[in-house]
């Protein structure tokens, strides 16, 4: 019975310091201010991978080179062309 009542009148106890500390640290934190809590801006987010089939494709139209014999559109890597075979003109001479 006395044990009962002391059991909770130290867990009001406990509240109304915890009430009394949070309120009284409100307040604090009101005047004085955070100085880096609100000013913080968030981490941007991590950049997103490339898209391998953009990439992919963006590659495939850079390394593709028309042929001026026949029109034809062959890779730039090819030593001549796979239709007529003239040889192509390299890029990089
Ligand atoms: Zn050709």
């Amino acid at each position: 019975m006395g044990l009962l009542l002391k059991i909770i009148l130290f867990g009001v106890a406990v509240y109304a310091v915890w009430k009394t500390f949070s309120r009284w640290k409100g307040l604090f934190d009101r005047f004085v201010g955070k100085p880096d809590e609100p000013a913080r801006p968030a981490p941007p987010p991590p950049a997103p991978p490339a898209d391998p089939v953009a990439t992919r494709r963006t590659v495939a139209i850079e390394d593709t080179v028309q042929c001026a014999g026949c029109g034809a559109y062959v890779p730039s890597s090819a030593e001549k062309c796979v239709q007529c075979g003239r040889p192509l003109p390299r890029p990089q001479s």
